[in-house]
């Protein structure tokens, strides 16, 4: 007999709120991500938020803090949201899979991408988050964040800033994640922050005019 695949549901609570999860979360171990990451890090916002945004996974300091996007890419998206006319604190943060994978370097832990294996197993927790906050629109930042969302062939470079329905949210787009604006070439940095910016304004006039 083939061995189930890593899952965590067994770990979601019975009930399920935003509270309620961020209870259970640390106790998951649906997957063999949480043995070397400090801590798992569950979403954060108001149960009111009408945009979610879902990045991939905690990185090096959301995994030290315990909060999601408080990392240098965090403080990127901060400034995007300002510029594009969104309200951080309306929105809700989280990542596709909530224990940060990494490969250490002598003193430094860098980020490794989780397998599919690894995002499938993670997956309940997110579906929990959306279930519960019900957004009018979802944001999927980067590639692992739109190919939970929207499968394994969507590609952002191609089809990202479209908004379409979706079973977990009025409507669902995605953008590149903000970490990737801090790799980009420094002569290209500028021009993919203002494309993301433009994403996340057509996220707001979006909402506010209902189409
Ligand atoms: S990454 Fe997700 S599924 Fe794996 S142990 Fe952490 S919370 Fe559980």
């Amino acid at each position: 007999m083939r061995p189930a695949a890593p899952t965590a549901a067994p770990f979601l609570p019975h009930v399920l709120s935003l509270p309620a999860i961020l209870e259970a979360l640390p106790g998951c171990r649906g997957c063999s991500l949480y043995e070397h990451a400090s801590q798992a890090v569950g979403g954060e916002g108001p149960r009111s938020a009408s945009i979610v945004l879902i990045g991939e996974q905690p990185g090096d300091e959301e995994d030290r803090r315990g909060r999601p996007f408080v990392g240098p890419a965090g403080r990127l998206l901060d400034a995007a949201l300002e510029e594009s006319g969104i309200d951080r604190t309306t929105v809700f943060v989280t990542n596709a899979v909530k224990h940060f994978k990494f490969e250490e370097r002598g003193k430094r832990r860098i980020h490794k991408k989780p397998s599919l294996t690894e995002i499938r197993a993670c997956r309940p927790w997110l579906e929990a988050e959306l279930l519960i906050l019900k957004p009018k629109i979802l944001v999927c930042l980067g590639a692992t964040a739109a190919q939970t969302i929207f499968g394994a062939d969507y590609r952002v470079t191609k089809e990202r800033g479209r908004l379409v329905t979706h079973e977990w949210a009025e409507r669902a787009t995605a953008t590149i994640h903000p970490s990737a604006i801090l790799r980009a070439p420094h002569e290209d940095r500028n021009r993919e922050y203002r494309l993301f910016v433009d994403d996340l304004t057509a996220v707001r006039e979006a909402l506010e005019g209902g189409n």
